[in-house]
């Protein structure tokens, strides 16, 4: 295929390319945010996998310590055991007394041990219901992640199709140019967020907004050379459209 010679056929083929770029664009755009959604989704299940984690280590210290208590509250019955026993035996008054008062230090010793391992008791299965609860809702997430992957294949293949169909057309369009002008397009698209051709509105450039000097557009109207902007030097083309009667008209 032989490359276009006439500026208003170039013109033609770099609008062609840039409406190829901008397509790509906003199909990687897309495969990008589809991908940083699930980058996020899954740093959050990380997230909450490791607070499962650390709350379940708090968990078996907690029910160590309810062991160690439980232990100690098995102690002081036997104590309070012994202590009845021997309240049995005593015979002499003073050791009644004596006894006795031990008897109720252990009882008393036995009653804020019994409170204790209640409310620890209490506070483990609280917590244990919190634990299950999260890893509920972790669970439930991770189904969500799974189905979310499952689509974002079916999504990441056919935008991929997309893309390499657009570049396939883009790469058959860039022959009709000369390299030259397809280098220097390729250039301005990098420097000028993607946007190598754009159009001139009220005599203004709508890449940078800049207003063009009339020669400038008089040129572009004319389609007798190629015109870039002389501030963002993007490739400018004005949009003229034909009424019934054959009347052309700046759009
Ligand atoms: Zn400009």
């Amino acid at each position: 295929m032989s490359t276009v010679t006439d500026p208003s056929e170039i013109i033609d083929v770099l609008r062609k390319l840039q409406s190829i770029d901008d397509k790509i664009r906003s199909v990687r755009q897309g495969r990008d945010g589809l991908l940083a959604n699930f980058e996020k989704l899954n740093k959050v299940l990380e997230h909450r996998d490791s607070q499962l984690d650390v709350m379940r280590g708090k968990l078996a210290e907690a029910e160590t310590w309810h062991t160690k208590k439980s232990n100690e509250l098995e102690v002081e019955r036997e104590k309070l055991a012994v202590a009845k026993n021997k309240l049995r035996g005593v015979t002499r008054s003073r050791e009644y007394v004596a006894v006795n008062r031990e008897l109720h230090n252990i009882r008393k010793s036995l009653g804020h041990r019994e409170d204790e391992v209640k409310r620890l008791t209490t506070a483990i299965e609280e917590f244990r219901a919190t634990i299950e609860m999260e890893n509920n809702k972790v669970k439930e997430l991770r189904g969500q992640a799974d189905d979310e992957a499952a689509n974002n294949s079916s999504s990441l293949t056919e935008m991929k199709g997309h893309i390499d169909g657009a570049e396939e057309r883009r790469a058959a369009v860039s022959k009709q140019l000369d390299t030259g002008i397809v280098r220097r397009y390729n250039r301005i698209s990098k420097a000028r967020d993607g946007v190598s051709v754009t159009r001139v509105v009220d005599g203004v450039c709508s890449g940078c907004n800049m207003v063009l000097q009339p020669r400038f557009v008089e040129q572009i109207m004319r389609g007798s050379s190629l015109v870039q902007c002389s501030h963002c030097s993007r490739y400018l083309f004005i949009e003229i459209v034909h009424d019934e009667n054959g009347q052309p008209s700046v759009v």
